[in-house]
């Protein structure tokens, strides 16, 4: 199904002042010291295109932050001012969109949780109607392409052509080691399904920690979106929302350094290469297989936890025993040498051992020993 989006093309609306085209700036504008200094430590770097800072916040539980209002708006004309960046600002109602137009904001863009309400993202493209800015659409919380589309075409349908879309994950009954779940499978459904659209990723709000970041930044790039949109604080740990995973503006600009930028394939000598493709799916899977690893990991310490809370021993050689049988002869119906995946068990399982050694060991025990200990 190919969806009819009227919409132009991203470089005929934003400037990209360097590939990846990049929106940055904090959560929430806090202070107006807070919101222009940042500004400015982001205009510096040269990576920056647009200007971003929350300033109506949706916020899960009522008396957390909820934004600093429309005050706001006058920070964001400041640092557009000394900067020269345009600067985006999320809206969730029609009043958001009058009061955002008026302050001169130059990209609105509309939150996870007014993308899942279909009401909500009608208020909002009825305010829009007759105005020409860009207007970016983040997927809902839920795994819902459908509903993302609908948000989309509300506003398409009101007139505006300055579109895009912004990946930021989704919520996920499991818990993993993101903050919302990438399912890439549904941006790239999105892509499919309307090629011409540009898809901006938002490693931070998928991520949730600043680790993870770069990682998710890089996945983007490889899959062809077509910019990123990260948080920068001037001093994260005193961030008054999303502290863990906003980025200092050098640590931002450090990671777009060494971020790498190929070519989308089709047609191109690169893609032609059989070689390249292959390489291309191992390393899918390779992060896949890490990301799986790593989350055993926390479930192991879940585990190592509750033992010793219940004077349980380490070690269950019953467990292990069956563990490694039913795992073998799973792998060598999958075509796995038994070796092989005895030795891969092994080593997940030693270092699960020692993982939990060092929960046992946490009180109590000096660092020496415990090195000693988990040697052993
Ligand atoms: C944000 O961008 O700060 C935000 C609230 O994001 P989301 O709507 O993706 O949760
Ligand atoms: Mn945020």
């Amino acid at each position: 199904m190919k969806l009819n989006f009227n919409i132009q093309p991203l470089n005929t609306w934003a400037k990209v002042t360097k590939e990846p085209f990049l929106i940055a700036g904090p959560c929430s504008a806090e202070t107006e010291e807070q919101l222009v200094a940042t500004a400015h430590l982001l205009a510096k770097t040269g990576r920056v295109s647009v200007l971003r800072a929350g300033i109506w916040k949706p916020r899960t539980r009522p008396g957390e932050f909820e934004g600093i209002g429309s005050i706001g708006l006058e920070w964001l004309k400041r640092a557009k001012a000394e900067t020269g960046l345009p600067t985006a600002v999320e809206v969730a109602t029609a009043k958001h969109v009058e009061e955002a137009l008026k302050g001169g904001v130059d990209v609105l863009w509309i939150g996870a949780r007014s993308t899942a309400n279909p009401f909500t993202v009608q208020e909002i493209a009825d305010a829009l109607r007759g105005v020409d800015v860009p207007v970016i659409v983040k997927n809902p919380v839920n795994p819902d392409l459908s509903l993302w589309i609908g948000a989309l075409e509300r506003v398409n349908n009101a007139g505006i052509t300055k579109l895009a879309a912004i990946h930021r994950g989704f919520s996920s009954h499991e818990k993993t080691a993101f903050r919302n779940e990438p399912m890439w499978d549904l941006a790239i459904s999105l892509k499919t399904h309307a090629p011409d659209l540009p898809i901006i990723c938002d490693p931070s709000h998928i991520c949730g920690n600043r680790e993870l970041i770069p990682y998710i930044a890089q996945k983007a790039l490889d899959l062809d979106m077509q910019g990123l949109i990260i948080e920068s604080h001037i001093d994260p740990s005193v961030a008054w929302t999303d502290a863990k995973q906003q980025l200092t503006p050098s640590a931002l600009d450090e990671i777009m350094s060494r971020l790498e930028i190929r070519k989308p394939g089709a047609g191109t000598a690169e893609v032609k290469d059989k070689l390249a493709i292959l390489r291309n799916d191992i390393d899918k899977i390779d992060d896949l297989v890490i990301q799986k690893i790593a989350e055993r990991m926390q479930i192991v310490e879940k585990i190592g936890n509750y033992k010793k809370d219940n004077g349980i021993t380490i070690l269950q050689v019953n467990r292990w025993d069956e563990i490694l049988q039913k795992r073998t002869a799973y792998g060598a119906a999958l075509k796995l040498s038994k070796e092989f995946t005895e030795k891969l068990l092994e080593l997940l399982h030693s270092e699960s051992i020692r993982k939990q050694t060092e929960i046992m060991n946490k009180d109590g025990i000096s660092g020496s020993e415990q090195e000693h200990l988990t040697h052993a």
